[in-house]
């Protein structure tokens, strides 16, 4: 194993619920964020700066970032797809990094952003080196790095290429997202390896949908080659509204019940996450996909004493 600690990533109040058509409330998704710090979070990504008939979840974007809380040792991310966007974020006073989306094909790249696939690795490098003149950081993904629901099989040597590019504005990431959970794990190992040694020393961060049930192989295959930031979802939550098909992220509980079972630490709080998951079903009003919040705990706590 290539590392004993990865950096934790939730993503539940942006990707997992901009996928959601009910519209939850400003104060839900505030305590969503309490909760996930409460667990132990420590960069969360809290809402996305884009066009609200688009993606009316993510409307209240400003109305969130204002009652965000106080937390000076908390990374809260905001998501932006255009110079508008970042300039939103930045406004706000609230979001200390923006996340830029750079997408490997151009089918999936136009219908996401309304962009080619090269337009959108010059407009992430544009919001970078916005976020890091406003004295914020910024970090890039790269959305459908493992396969594309308009194009197919997506090449390993273009994520590899976007990803130096990308390197060159000066996040402090690359993240290799698999947005409709295709991955398989021996495809992650490739990937994350050739991704690490291309932008070296900048880390690999890795965001995985369970769509096929993959995720949590692929998040084992990511932090087995080398990926130091894993992002994930409570209850499992999330897709997206401009990729058919793709279902919930990763769960929270479930990768950190993995990762923490293996001896990889992840600073994340399992009881407080499984916790957090029952909250947020009765807030969605529907039973969520994350497999460990169902489960009886184990060990249990009594059991755990006796060690
Ligand atoms: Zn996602």
């Amino acid at each position: 194993m290539a590392t004993a600690t990865i950096e934790f990533v939730e993503v539940g109040p942006r990707d997992g619920l901009q996928n959601e058509r009910e519209v939850v409330s400003t104060a839900d998704k505030i305590e969503l964020i309490t909760r996930s710090i409460a667990a132990g979070a420590r960069r969360i990504e809290v809402t996305s700066f884009v066009n609200p008939n688009r993606v009316p979840q993510m409307a209240d974007a400003e109305a969130v970032c204002a009652a965000l809380p106080v937390r000076p040792d908390v990374t809260f991310i905001g998501l932006v797809m255009n110079g508008r966007g970042a300039d939103r974020a930045i406004e706000t006073g609230r979001i200390n990094q923006l996340g830029a989306v750079a997408v490997a094909t151009d089918k999936f790249a136009i219908a996401n952003q309304g962009q080619t696939s090269d337009e959108s690795v010059e407009a992430a490098k544009a919001i970078i080196a916005k976020a890091r003149a406003a004295g914020l950081t910024g970090q890039a993904t790269i959305g459908a790095s493992f396969g594309c629901p308009f194009e197919g099989e997506v090449s390993e040597a273009r994520v590899v290429e976007m990803a130096q590019r990308l390197a060159e504005a000066g996040p402090v990431e690359v993240a290799l997202a698999d947005t409709i959970g295709v991955a398989d794990p021996a495809h992650v190992t490739r990937l994350v390896t050739a991704v690490r040694a291309a932008i070296d020393p900048l880390p690999v961060r890795v965001h995985f949908h369970n769509t096929r049930g993959t995720g949590l192989a692929n998040v084992w295959a990511a932090v087995a080659a080398g990926a130091r930031v894993v992002d994930a979802a409570l209850g499992g939550l999330g897709g997206c509204p401009f990729a058919p098909g793709a279902a919930g992220n990763v769960s929270s509980e479930d990768v950190v019940y993995m990762l923490e079972r293996a001896h990889i630490a992840t600073g994340m709080d399992l009881d407080q996450l499984i916790a957090g998951s029952a909250w947020l079903s009765d807030i969605i009003g529907r039973k969520l996909p994350g497999m460990v919040a169902q489960a009886p705990r184990f060990p249990q706590a009594s059991a755990a004493k006796d060690v």
